[in-house]
């Protein structure tokens, strides 16, 4: 579990050295948040550079008692594969290695042009501050460069094959802060009651942002929490709160959702009402990967494999491909997610072995 590492990259480690990879191994901090484990192994030295991006460490199991398999044992019962992590997404990465070290085997032990990478992190899951982005400096400033990526996160909605994620919404956080004056319920003239205005401000707040885009649906704003906090029968507070949520779109960006909903707010408000937002940081901007040759490779790999025409899609939360994405185009596929995150979290083996046919055919197509 985060920011645990339990010797996951140690394993990686031994595995992609066999297969002939260079290993580098590094622990990222920063004050405030846990030392991060992390890797980048790649074989090669030329472009075009394939990198794989993925995650080692996973949610912790909640309630182990429900459990019908240990969360840490990766049984395999049924034909299932059951543990923490074996969809999301330790399982995209054993497929990925198997995968890079059967084509190596079978091209002499090298690739037949450029290279192979791996980027794995030790915190996705959490805060994601010592993880993934610093990984990329990392890299970056070695002096090396990706082409293309494919991201293992489960990107498949009921069987493998049916998603590619090429795109994520944006996410961004905020808090509308409405005041007014405090005083008795009984004389509500001699006060000003903000949850008036908030339920104001929230009506106006909650109207359609668009209709979608060519890659997205609508974008969404939703309000996750009021909070008023006022424990007296007889007393109207002075201030009241909400916060809200909004994934958001390519017809947007943060400063401009900003704005957006702030002129809203100034329009419903009509002068009468205090109100301030406080928007947090996010560095969940959207992003879309347009569809081109990358997508096509990857697409025609899977349906050579599955029989399946994946779905492009861009639903669901944020990932690391919104780091991803500032230092090349980025694919998401990896295992059925149906199980991600949840008790008795598994994948059918089968699918093991399909999610390895297809990277071994995207590396195939890749590099021919
Ligand atoms: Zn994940």
């Amino acid at each position: 579990m985060t920011p645990e590492d339990g010797g996951a990259l140690a394993y990686l480690q031994g595995v992609l050295a066999k297969a002939g990879f260079a290993v580098h191994r590094m622990t990222f901090a920063e004050p405030g948040t846990a030392p991060i484990e992390n890797l980048y192994a790649r074989i090669g030295t030329e472009k075009p550079n394939l990198v794989f991006a993925g995650h080692t460490d996973v949610v912790p199991p909640g309630d182990e008692a429900a459990w019908h398999h240990p969360p840490f044992a990766g049984e395999i019962a049924g034909e299932r594969l059951y543990g923490r992590g074996a969809v999301d997404m330790k399982g995209g990465i054993a497929c990925f290695v198997a995968a890079a070290a059967d084509y190596l085997a079978a091209n002499g032990g090298k690739p037949k042009r450029g290279s192979i990478s791996l980027l794995i992190t030790g915190d996705e899951e959490s805060v994601a501050v010592n993880g993934t982005v610093k990984l990329l400096q990392w890299v970056a400033e070695r002096g090396e460069t990706f082409d293309h990526c494919i991201l293992g996160e489960p990107s498949n909605v009921e069987t493998p094959g049916d998603t590619i994620k090429a795109g994520r919404r944006g996410s961004l956080n905020g808090t509308l802060i409405v005041t007014g004056r405090q005083g008795h319920v009984a004389y509500p003239d001699r006060a000003d009651n903000p949850i008036r205005g908030l339920v104001t401000l929230i009506a106006a707040l909650q109207a359609p942002l668009d209709d979608g885009s060519a890659q997205f649906a609508p974008s969404n704003l939703e309000f996750t929490s009021i909070d008023v906090g006022n424990p007296t029968v007889n007393l109207i507070p002075a201030e009241a709160r909400a916060r809200f949520n909004i994934r958001y779109n390519d017809r947007h960006t943060q400063a401009a959702l900003k704005t957006l909903l702030e002129q809203r707010a100034r329009a419903a408000a009509a002068g009468r009402l205090h109100y301030a937002f406080d928007w947090q940081p996010s560095n969940a901007d959207v992003f879309v990967t347009k569809p081109g040759p990358f997508t096509e490779l990857a697409a025609a790999a899977i349906a050579e494999v599955t029989g399946l025409k994946p779905k492009l899609s861009t639903t669901g939360g944020t990932s690391d491909a919104r780091f991803i994405k500032d230092y090349c185009p980025v694919l998401e596929f990896g295992l059925v997610g149906q199980t991600m995150h949840s008790v008795d979290e598994c994948t059918p083996v089968a699918d093991l072995v399909t999610l390895t046919a297809v990277y071994r055919r995207i590396i195939e197509k890749y590099f021919a």
